[in-house]
């Protein structure tokens, strides 16, 4: 033990060395992971005191507030920084009042400084005081006085610092007192993450947020299990440890559903084929599944499913025969015609094929062969099918080219897709005999005289045995076939004589085989006029018109009508200066000339597209002088940017409304060129709410989006559309009046054909129709206002933060919008996410924005912050603690009724 004490004393030792001189070190709190000893000064002095509740604690404490020039210093352990980028630090501590100390006045202080030093060292045993750097001066909320003190009331401040610590391991932290009475009760310190979560089947991280307050952090997420990546999934990790902007994602891989931001296996009886955000689904009818993480059901016996069947449709079953199969002979053709199957199978691709088989004789009557029959032989290729022989949708088919006197069997199938797998083969047959010949071909005559001709002929291709004659029948073709005569022969042509003159004739030729006769030929129709047969063919031509129907426009015009603007008569219609053809004429009508002598430039103020832009007085004969913008386009200036810059100027000085900046003239007699506007003494508006950030009244921020809307309804109803709708394009008078500049970018973007692809279309204020397919209309402007609605209302924050702009696409492609800026009242909100309907159709016009946001100013009450039930949250809104609302509604306090019943306690 003795040994124990000597080596605790000398370790003890051992810390004290490491405090600078005229210091002790002291434990002063011991927090989550940090042991936080501190070197002491002297006059800091660490005392156990009771708190309000008698309970004891232990403080460092310093009152020399009599001797002048104070400079007593405490001084943590190294705390590692342990990957954080900010550190949070949490003071408590208790301050006397210096009125309630008699006697001190000049020398007693009310605050104390927070130091910090960053550090690889982790024992640093001397720190000069200059190598701290200040975070703050740190005053109390409440001090207490010597009445408090007597009545143990004990007064505690909690105060919260944040500083960036990125370059060290760690750091220390310092506590300066200046002179003040103070006790430090408490020091917490902590860093902010953004905690481990799943967003879209994708695992995100315990992220440390930034270094800055409006950084974020960009992080991959992992798929959870059972999971593949649809698009890469991203969120991003704001300061205050929220995530925001989930894009991409996971979806379940085949057999898993998402349950929870989990994927789990489909349950038996359930499937799932592909990887998509659809959960399981049932077995289709006539399928199972016994396994969980089905990707496909299997069929019940007796069913089947085709390889080209989806996963979704019901197995099925082979057709049953085709029905009521019948066959009409003609000539050497046969009809068959039949009926659908009774059982489809459950399918709707029945299809049909026909065997041919020629049968012996004496099979004549069979009802049904079988395909192997013996005494049946296939037809062969000659038999000709119409329209086809396999794969038939219709329920008809004419078998032609067949020889006469045979026997054919007919086999008509039905099949679907499952046929062939389930192997079954469903068929009706019907036997028919063809008896006719088949007819002769090629009639030529030949030896033509007044008087006579020769005929020959080719015999049939395929006759139905031997040739016994050829009958040759003739006739007047006026009489048609009321007279005729007839000619027999053995051999392949005939001499016809006894003809008339000038006469027209028509013959045919047929054979005759011991089945009997056979077709005859088609007619060979001769006019026996001169002594070289000339035949006559008539041709008949077809004429195919090609009815090209032109593209129907009809639905693109109506649309485009419907969203014409309804015009109130006697509106003025904006008229683009780029139809004139002499851009000076334009400018002459639109704009009046200055002389450059009423002018008196006195300073730059920013600089424009086209050159410097200044401020100075314009003092117009008989008016009195005003404050103008001069913009100048800067010498060595090409024609088409000469025409750009006077555009401006010519659209401008179409407009008249209090909220649209005003064209006061132009100088084009002489160089350089100028556009004279009216002063605006705030300049742009995104500069100046960034300048006085958090300083206006929330009436005030609508106030100026009112002003905004109602300029904006004015170009509408004029049917201009600005294009380029934001808040650095709105210009602040010293009256907060806002009016809407910068009428340069409509013809920038019609110009450029790549403009969605260059930087020149802003993505972050641009709807998405207007970036995809150039669709510019009033409801894009409509868009842009809502970016502008939240710029004013975060006071000049840059939309979508540093994202980059295909992630800003993607995102709103995916649906989200950006939240609500700090302590943004939720119907201003509400009105944002109206204005960013994916849809413009459902946008607000800027006539009920207008609407909206005046009875927002007639209504202020309607401009909480939080919901409209919570009357307790506007007070504790009012006095800056509305971290409390939860804990006071779980504690019943939601009304201001019962919070007046609130004791100290
Ligand atoms: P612009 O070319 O219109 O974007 O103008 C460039 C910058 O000049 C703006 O961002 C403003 O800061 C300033 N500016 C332009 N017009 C005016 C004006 N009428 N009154 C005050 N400042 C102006």
């Amino acid at each position: 033990l003795c040994l124990f004490l000597l080596l605790f004393f000398f370790f003890l030792f051992f810390l004290q060395l490491l405090c600078p001189s005229g210091t002790v070190l002291k434990n002063i709190s011991k927090y989550r992971n940090a042991n936080l000893n501190v070197c002491l000064h002297f006059q800091w002095e660490e005392v156990s005191i009771m708190d309000e509740k008698n309970i004891p604690i232990r403080t460092y404490q310093v009152c020399n507030v009599l001797e002048p020039s104070q400079n007593n210093w405490l001084r943590t352990d190294w705390i590692p920084r342990s990957g954080a980028q900010r550190v949070y630090v949490e003071v408590k501590f208790t301050l006397r009042d210096c009125n309630s100390l008699p006697g001190v006045t000049g020398t007693c202080k009310e605050t104390f400084n927070l130091y910090y030093h960053e550090s690889n060292d982790d024992r640093e045993s001397y720190i000069k005081e200059s190598s701290f750097i200040k975070v703050d001066t740190v005053a109390a909320d409440e001090s207490f006085t010597q009445v408090d003190v007597g009545d143990r009331i004990m007064k505690l401040n909690t105060e919260v610092r944040d500083v960036k610590v990125t370059t060290r391991k760690g750091f220390y932290l310092a506590f300066q007192d200046v002179g003040a009475c103070i006790a430090l009760v408490s020091v917490r310190v902590f860093y902010k993450t953004c905690p481990l979560t799943i967003r879209n089947l994708a695992t995100f991280p315990d992220t440390v947020t930034g270094a800055d307050t409006s950084s974020l952090v960009e992080v991959r997420g992992s798929c959870v299990n059972q999971s593949e990546e649809r698009e890469e999934p991203k969120m991003y990790c704001g300061a205050d440890g929220e995530w925001l902007v989930p894009i991409g994602g996971c979806l379940c891989n085949p057999g898993y559903e998402d349950k929870g931001g989990a994927c789990k296996a489909c349950t038996a009886g359930f499937y799932k084929a592909k990887s998509s955000d659809v959960g399981c689904s049932k077995c289709p009818p006539h399928s199972h599944s016994l396994r969980d993480g089905a990707t496909v059901c299997d069929c019940h016996s007796g069913y089947y499913r085709a390889d080209t069947d989806p996963p979704a449709m019901a197995c099925t079953q082979p057709p049953s025969a085709p029905q009521q199969l019948i066959s009409v002979v003609n000539k050497t053709s046969v009809v068959l015609e039949w009926s659908p199957p009774r059982r489809l199978g459950g399918r709707s691709d029945t299809s049909y094929s026909v065997d041919c088989l020629i049968c012996q004789t004496g099979l004549t009557g069979t009802k049904i062969l079988s395909r192997n029959h013996s005494l049946c032989l296939p037809c062969g290729s000659d038999v000709v099918f119409s329209p086809g022989q396999t794969d038939l949708k219709a329920t008809r088919v004419v078998v032609s080219e067949l020889r006469a006197h045979t026997h054919y069997t007919f086999i008509v199938q039905a099949g679907n897709g499952v046929s062939q797998i389930s192997g079954a083969g469903t068929a009706q047959s019907v036997s028919v005999t063809v008896t006719t010949n088949q007819a002769v071909s090629s009639i030529q005559a030949t030896d033509v005289t007044r008087h006579s001709l020769s005929l020959s002929w080719q015999q049939p291709d395929r006759p139905n045995g031997v040739i016994l004659e050829y009958e040759v029948k003739f006739y007047e073709k006026d009489q048609r076939e009321r007279s005729y005569r007839i000619m027999r022969t053995f051999s392949r042509s005939v001499d016809v004589t006894g003809l008339n003159p000038l006469t027209v004739y028509v013959f045919h030729v047929r054979a005759r085989t011991a089945a009997g006769y056979g077709e005859f030929s088609d007619s060979l129709i001769f006019w026996l006029v001169i002594s070289v047969g000339v035949g006559i063919l008539l041709l008949i031509s077809a004429a195919v018109f090609i009815i090209s129907r032109r593209r129907s426009k009809y639905s693109k015009t109506k649309q485009d009508s419907e969203e014409e603007k309804h015009l109130n008569p006697g509106v003025k219609i904006y008229v683009d200066p780029f139809t004139y053809e002499d851009p000076d004429q334009a400018i002459h009508e639109f704009a009046k000339e200055i002389d450059v002598s009423s002018i008196h430039i006195e300073r730059v103020i920013g600089m424009g597209e086209f050159g410097e832009v200044c401020s100075g007085r314009l003092r117009l004969q008989g008016k009195r002088e005003i404050y103008v913008a001069i913009k100048s386009l800067k010498a060595g200036y090409s024609d088409k940017q000469r025409r750009d810059f006077l555009s401006e100027a010519s659209i401008m000085g179409q407009f008249d409304h209090p909220n649209i900046i005003r064209l006061e003239g132009v100088v084009t007699r002489c160089k350089p060129l100028m556009i004279i506007t009216e002063y605006m003494e705030n300049g742009s508006l995104d500069a100046f709410l960034r300048k006085h950030d958090g300083q206006f009244t929330v009436i005030q921020l609508v106030g100026m989006l009112r002003g905004i809307a109602s300029g904006m309804k004015y170009l509408s109803d004029m049917s201009y559309v600005h294009r380029d709708l934001a808040a650095r394009n709105i210009l602040v008078n010293s009256n907060l009046v806002c009016k809407v500049s910068d009428f340069g970018l409509s013809r920038v973007l019609e110009d450029d054909p790549e403009a969605a692809y260059t930087t020149r279309i802003p993505i972050r204020w641009t709807a998405p129709e207007a970036i995809a397919y150039r669709k510019f209309t009033t409801a894009s402007d409509v868009w842009s206002y809502g970016i502008v609605m939240w710029e004013v209302v975060s006071y000049g924050e840059r939309p979508y933060w540093d994202m980059n702009n295909q992630d800003v696409i993607k995102a709103i492609e995916e649906g989200y919008r950006l939240p609500a800026p700090m302590d943004c009242p939720v119907v201003l909100h509400q009105l944002m996410l109206d204005c960013w309907e994916r849809e413009r159709a459902e946008r607000p016009t800027f006539s009920q924005i207008l609407n909206m946001l005046d009875k927002l100013i007639r209504n202020p009450g309607t401009l909480q912050v939080c919901m409209p039930e919570w009357s307790v949250c506007e007070w504790l809104q009012s006095i800056g603690l509305e971290r409390y609302r939860d804990t006071l509604a779980a504690a019943g306090y939601t009304s201001l009724d019962s919070l007046l019943a609130l004791t100290h306690q």
